[in-house]
């Protein structure tokens, strides 16, 4: 039922991140089953309960990774729900009343007001859908760690769903874009399709030596465990690696090379409503959207799969209406 801060969309899209992946498996150990996946979701609003403000009925909107927070700790007042211990997440989380939630692989999801984005008019819904996890994922990092200054080199680690749009968004930036990729055979694509300056395979040798000491900043979006060494040798003096990727495991740190180059290592959480809106305008104005490959549900298993194995360009989208009709 629709509350009075509520509003009910209809589910038109929903993106398929690695995150479900992992909670599927229980990669991470606190997978409530039954889960239903999915924080990418579009859709219109069909519904709007008597406090809403910000919405109105027909209207083109979003939900991420969160649908609640406490708003009232200092996280909340600073626009950084994403950081309140007491966030609940789209998905595989209870709400204070012991309700569980169930994510955007479905056709219709009810959420406050104040976890709902509005989505620009020329933002599709099927392509910009995967903004509201990876876009906001890589855009809130480059903000806060202050990776954005024109000119400057930054390195993507993993060309998945979040690094594609990592390269984008840096273009935007006007920072030169170096892809670090497992794929051999995404690097044609990464510098045609998606704008990277250049490419690096990160299991040759040769070319990874060849770019040590060349990069301001690094994203690394790999989902997997993966050694750091090889990636802080590429950055500067001063240089920043920010991971947003969620292994199962801990990563090894080599404190050498952080301690004799002054580098700094962080981490980044998706991003607050208001951050996650600025990042959607910001898109929209720069024409930035995800690559998709849009399925029916019926595909949803042979998508799971071919995740798992890096092989999507670059963000599995279902197209949940037409799923169902
Ligand atoms: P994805 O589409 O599967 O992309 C991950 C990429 O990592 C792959 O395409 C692949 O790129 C690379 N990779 C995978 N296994 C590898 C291995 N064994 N060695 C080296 N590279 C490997 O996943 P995603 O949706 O972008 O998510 C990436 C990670 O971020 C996941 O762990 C996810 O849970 C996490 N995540 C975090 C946040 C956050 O807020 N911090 C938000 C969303 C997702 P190449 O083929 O180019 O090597
Ligand atoms: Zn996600």
């Amino acid at each position: 039922e629709n509350g009075d801060d509520d509003v009910t969309l209809k589910i038109l899209y929903c993106g398929v991140c690695h995150s479900d992946l992992h909670t599927l498996r229980n990669d991470w150990g606190f997978s409530f089953y039954p889960v239903v996946p999915g924080h990418e979701i579009s859709g219109v609003v069909t519904k709007v309960g008597k406090n809403v403000t910000k919405f109105n009925i027909g209207d083109r909107v979003g939900v991420g990774v969160l649908v609640g927070s406490c708003k009232t700790c200092e996280c909340c007042e600073q626009d950084l729900e994403n950081y309140c211990p007491r966030i609940i997440f789209t998905y595989n989380s209870y709400n204070p009343d012991g309700t569980k939630n169930y994510g955007g692989y479905s056709d219709m999801i009810v959420v406050d007001q104040r976890y709902v984005l509005r989505f620009p008019d020329n933002l599709p819904l099927d392509a910009g859908a995967p903004l509201l996890c990876a876009g906001i994922t890589v855009y809130s990092p480059m903000k806060y760690y202050g990776m954005t200054e024109a000119g400057k080199h930054l390195g993507v680690a993993g060309l998945g769903g979040l690094g594609h749009v990592a390269v984008k968004i840096g273009k935007a930036f006007g920072l030169k874009v170096t892809a670090i990729s497992s794929s051999p055979q995404k690097e044609s694509e990464a510098i045609n399709r998606l704008g990277a300056d250049s490419f690096l395979v990160s299991n040759d040798p040769e070319k990874m030596k060849s770019a040590i000491g060349t990069m301001d900043y690094i994203i690394d979006t790999v989902s997997a465990v993966h050694p750091l060494l090889p990636l802080l040798s590429l950055l500067k003096v001063n240089g920043k690696l920010v991971t947003v990727g969620l292994p199962n495991k801990p990563l090894e740190l080599p404190v050498f090379p952080l301690v004799m180059g002054r580098k700094l290592i962080g981490g980044s959480d998706v991003g607050g409503m208001k951050e996650t809106q600025e990042m959607l305008d910001f898109c929209a104005k720069h024409n930035i959207t995800a690559d998709i490959e849009l399925i029916r549900i019926e595909e949803i298993n042979t998508a799971m799969e071919r995740l798992a194995k890096s092989d999507v360009r670059y963000r599995f989208v279902i197209d949940v209406a037409n799923s169902l009709s």
